[in-house]
């Protein structure tokens, strides 16, 4: 690159240099043949003046040509047929031919002078003719003088442009130099700073750049790395909250297989002596058997709801029937807690997945009967606030610590681990609430009292 832009930069130059030397050229060639065409006229008019028509003019021409012997200048009168009368150049007027048909005659008889260059035929060289209409009488003159333009200077003018031009050369050539280090210098600074991000948390410093492009390049690479490290935070973060998952649900299912273990290891070393004891193994068996279904259910509920599983069917759910049902379910549960539970319903159709939602009530509605206190209550409040449904499901129950109510949404987490177990919570319910309040866009809010009761508030938008 950095000798590309050299090359492109001297290419450039030259080409400049080129040019703007051929225009200077021309028009100085042009100012110089007009200005000695000027002086030719002017002699001309001297010579018109001065000169005696009537007397001998070659003996007039030969005493003048003397005064331009050095400067080979050749001075003719003719007539204004174009028949030399007098030619300074003695040893050729006698075999010179008519005048006429040249340019600057022809010129001179139709606007009063004239002029043209051409090579001489008899001295080989570039002149320069000028010819006058005499104003005393009938006769043409003319003046001849070499004349090449430019090319009469060039050998005083060579060792001047050859040092312009190599001192332009040097001082370009630094210059290229300067500028393509100017590029490449800081790109390979960046592309040293990207080697960073082989490392594991890469601090990325660039200076600020001559070149706005440049600094656009640093600023980008930089927030492209702080997002891909950004990104890498988050998925260690879902790595270890995968993990801890894992190893909590090992752990939750470890339990009920070693209780059933248990059991039934006594049942087969014989110590249930009687029949009432062996029902009594085999109903504390069902109920780890129980808890297993429950928690393996709820494991899979949450990995469906996080891997946003495409293939969910959803339908107009009527909210008041389903949760009806639901309360008809769980009245056995709330008998056994000695629970009432009441409802207020204003008629509400969701678009949604019919299981998410009566998993959503399910949980709350369990969590407020299990957590609750003999003859304590449960209020179900279904209504519509602007565009949102909102579903609050109270209790007069055990109430939740102040430092526990953000932490009751996080999986396995209980306030009361005992009685969770007890009533066969596997921890994860309020975490599949929040789940589900997510997927429709949704808010939970939780109001809570120890020993006083809880609030959840569920906002969901109809869409
Ligand atoms: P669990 O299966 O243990 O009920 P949840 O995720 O549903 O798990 O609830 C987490 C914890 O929050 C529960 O163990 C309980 O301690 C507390 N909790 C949930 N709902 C209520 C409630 N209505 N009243 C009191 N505590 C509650």
């Amino acid at each position: 690159m950095k000798k590309v832009i050299f090359k492109n930069f001297i290419v450039i130059l030259m080409l400049a240099l080129l040019l703007s030397g051929s225009i200077f050229s021309i028009v100085i060639s042009n100012i110089l043949s007009k200005n000695t065409r000027q002086n030719m006229l002017n002699i001309l008019h001297i010579i018109d003046q001065t000169i005696n028509y009537e007397a001998d003019l070659k003996a007039q021409i030969e005493e003048l040509s003397i005064i331009y012997e050095s400067n080979k200048v050749r001075i003719t009168i003719m007539d204004i047929k174009g028949n030399v009368l007098a030619d300074s150049d003695i040893s050729e007027h006698t075999s010179m031919d008519n005048h006429i048909d040249r340019e600057e005659i022809e010129e001179a008889l139709r606007e009063g002078n004239g002029w043209s260059r051409r090579k001489s035929d008899t001295l080989k060289i570039s002149m320069l003719y000028v010819s006058y209409m005499s104003v005393q009488g009938d006769y043409i003159l003319r003046i001849a003088m070499p004349f090449s333009g430019l090319m009469d200077y060039i050998l005083i003018l060579l060792p001047a442009i050859l040092l312009s031009l190599g001192v332009t050369l040097i001082i370009s050539m630094i210059l290229a130099n300067r500028f393509s280090r100017s590029i490449t210098k800081p790109l390979y600074e960046i592309s040293e700073e990207l080697l960073k991000l082989q490392e594991n948390n890469p601090e990325f410093s660039f200076r600020p750049y001559e070149y706005y492009e440049l600094n656009l390049i640093a600023d980008t690479t930089k927030r492209m790395a702080d997002a891909v490290k950004e990104s890498m935070k988050k998925i260690e973060f879902e790595k270890m909250i995968r993990q801890e998952f894992f190893t909590n649900a090992s752990h939750e299912l470890k339990t009920p297989i070693t209780s059933i273990k248990g059991y039934i290891e006594l049942l087969e070393n014989g110590m249930a002596t009687d029949d009432n004891m062996k029902k009594e193994f085999m109903s504390r068996i069902k109920k780890e058997a129980q808890n297993m279904d429950s928690l393996i259910n709820d494991i899979l509920m949450i990995s469906r709801l996080e891997t946003k599983e495409a293939e969910v069917t959803i339908t107009e759910v009527r909210i008041c029937p389903l949760i009806n049902e639901l309360i008809a379910s769980l009245k056995p549960l709330a008998a056994e807690n000695q629970v009432t539970v009441e409802m207020s319903c204003k008629p509400i159709a969701l678009s949604a997945n019919y299981g998410q939602m009566r998993e959503l009530f399910n949980n709350l509605i369990t969590n407020a009967i299990k957590y609750n206190k003999p003859n304590g209550k449960v209020k179900i409040n279904v209504t519509i606030e602007g565009r949102d449904a909102i579903f609050i499901v109270e209790d007069t129950g055990v109430g939740i610590p102040e430092e526990s109510k953000q932490r009751v949404f996080e999986r396995f987490y209980r306030v009361d681990k005992g009685r969770s177990k007890k009533m066969g919570g596997t921890g994860l319910g309020l975490s599949i609430v929040k789940h589900i309040v997510n997927y429709y866009n949704g808010s939970i809010e939780l109001d809570s009292k120890v020993g006083r009761g809880s609030k959840f508030t569920v906002r969901i938008p109809i869409s």
